[in-house]
């Protein structure tokens, strides 16, 4: 029997349309884009899936929210709507609110870190560690090996090596670590979950030896998801509920609300810890704004606070990782190499780059354009060509974001050379996932033809943002 399918648990009341272009249009806006994708202004793309992050469609409910916004400088009735959202959801008491994650991320290093101090990470996120490096504080990876392995099947590659923690505290004792700094669904491992069994057995660790776990809990309701349909006895059990026992671990946690709230803007830190927050409390006002609105309009705050408790709908959750592999599903029919790494699901349903766990599909560019040498730039080469064959977008995550090595200058070759597709929040419907898939099977089909670019203007810092390419012309 066929799996049945999961539609949309909503439906649509407002359209925003999208521009059709024609195949000329688009060869002359990729080559004024110096064949990037970060360069084309967002009205040249008919499907833009670059990022998940602030690019979720609001509800009615958040819209409407939206009108109610008490735009007062102190004590906005925003605010305690979303003090008690995230009491509700999250289960702390306390919150912040901040303009978006790395505020948060910048406010806790700052007071939670002396110059010196480890904290470990299930892998790094780049602003976390950004800021805990401005801190002083220095990153130490405790995700488990199997994570840095995008073949390895375990379907829970979020997991922290405790043996990790064990080692880092017998060398250099309890008190040089500032916290444990735990991520749900770790982004730069391609969105990896943990497993709750995992995170029992790293609290009991964390609470023997006195050392708090402040999360990264920006994909928090899509790793809840994970454990619902992978860990044993989760099944059936509401995303709410585990998400709130998770939180139940940590101390608090820092947000980018631009990703699971259902928000284009918008951050917390959030805490049980009344020290900390009546310190962060004084810190916000000096980079965000008054504690009470934290950089945020207050509507904004009140569209946080809706989306809240609309990202822990079961069927929103269920059909949002379904829209991620009905994608990765036309692309592996179709025999384009994707990056598969094989979660909990049962075979037939491992379809999905799991190493996104839920919010993207990655095409593996060298194994698409085997012809195209790496230094010749083949996931740039494949984005660009998508664009221009059906105005998608999507991002290279290969050499080019890989940048250079600081001490030799030369490129850093990384294994993995994809193209990143990754899904807006209730944007987009599957019809438009068949346009994406097409156009990659268009593409694979007529691959050989697919010529690789040389770069022509290169910036010292993130160059992926910002660099040109031409095509080679043999
Ligand atoms: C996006 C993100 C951040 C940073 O949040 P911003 O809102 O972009 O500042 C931090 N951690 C993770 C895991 C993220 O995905």
């Amino acid at each position: 029997m066929h799996k049945r399918t999961i539609a949309e648990p909503y439906k649509i009341k407002v359209v925003e349309p999208l521009r059709m272009t024609t195949r000329h249009y688009r060869e002359e806006k990729i080559r004024e884009a110096g064949h990037n994708t970060f360069l084309l202004r967002s009205e040249d793309v008919y499907i833009d899936l670059l990022t998940d992050s602030g690019t979720s469609a609001m509800s009615d409910n958040q819209w409407a929210g939206m009108m109610l916004g008490d735009e007062a400088y102190a004590g906005s009735r925003n605010f305690y709507t979303l003090e008690r959202a995230v009491q509700e959801i999250y289960g702390f008491r306390y919150i912040v609110p901040t303009h978006q994650g790395r505020a948060a991320e910048h406010i806790t290093s700052q007071l939670r870190i002396e110059p010196g101090q480890y904290v470990p990470m299930n892998m790094y996120f780049t602003t976390t560690r950004e800021h805990v490096e401005r801190a002083g504080g220095i990153f130490y990876d405790c995700i488990i090996d199997e994570a840095h392995d995008p073949a390895n099947p375990h379907p829970f590659k979020g997991n922290v090596d405790i043996a990790k923690l064990d080692r880092l505290v017998q060398e250099k004792g309890r008190d040089a670590i500032a916290y444990l700094s735990i991520a749900p669904c770790v982004n730069m491992a391609g969105g990896q979950p943990f497993s709750m069994d995992n995170l029992h057995r790293v609290a009991a660790w964390a609470g023997r030896h006195g050392i708090p776990i402040i999360f990264d809990a920006t994909r928090a309701v899509e790793n809840a998801y994970f454990i619902q349909q992978r860990e044993p006895g989760y099944a059936g059990k509401p995303v709410r509920e585990i998400l709130q026992e998770m939180m139940s671990y940590g101390e608090g946690c820092t947000m980018s609300s631009k990703k699971d709230n259902l928000v284009n803007i918008g951050g917390f830190i959030a805490t049980n810890n009344e020290e900390f927050f009546t310190r962060a409390k004084e810190m916000v006002v000096v980079f965000e704004g008054l504690h009470t609105y934290g950089g945020l309009a207050g509507r904004d705050m009140e569209a946080v606070a809706r989306g809240i408790y609309e990202m822990v709908d079961d069927a929103y959750i269920a059909s949002r990782v379904r829209q991620v592999e009905h994608l990765g599903g036309r692309l592996r029919e179709a025999g384009i190499p994707i990056v598969e790494p094989i979660g909990g699901h049962a075979p037939e349903d491992a379809l999905v780059d799991r190493p996104d766990g839920g919010h993207a599909v990655f095409v593996d560019a060298k194994r698409f354009l085997p012809h195209v040498p790496q230094d010749e730039f083949p996931a740039q080469t494949l984005a660009a060509a998508l664009y221009v064959d059906s105005g998608v977008r999507g991002m290279e995550r290969g050499i080019v974001s890989a940048g250079r090595d600081p001490t030799t200058g030369n490129h850093r070759v990384p294994k993995l050379e994809l193209v990143r597709l990754t899904i807006p929040r209730r944007v987009y419907t599957n019809l438009h996932m068949d346009v994406v898939a097409e156009s990659c099977i268009t593409l694979y089909e007529g691959r050989k033809a697919i010529r690789g670019l040389k770069m022509v203007y290169e910036p010292p810092e993130l160059r992926f943002f910002q660099a040109r390419f031409e095509p080679i012309i043999p």
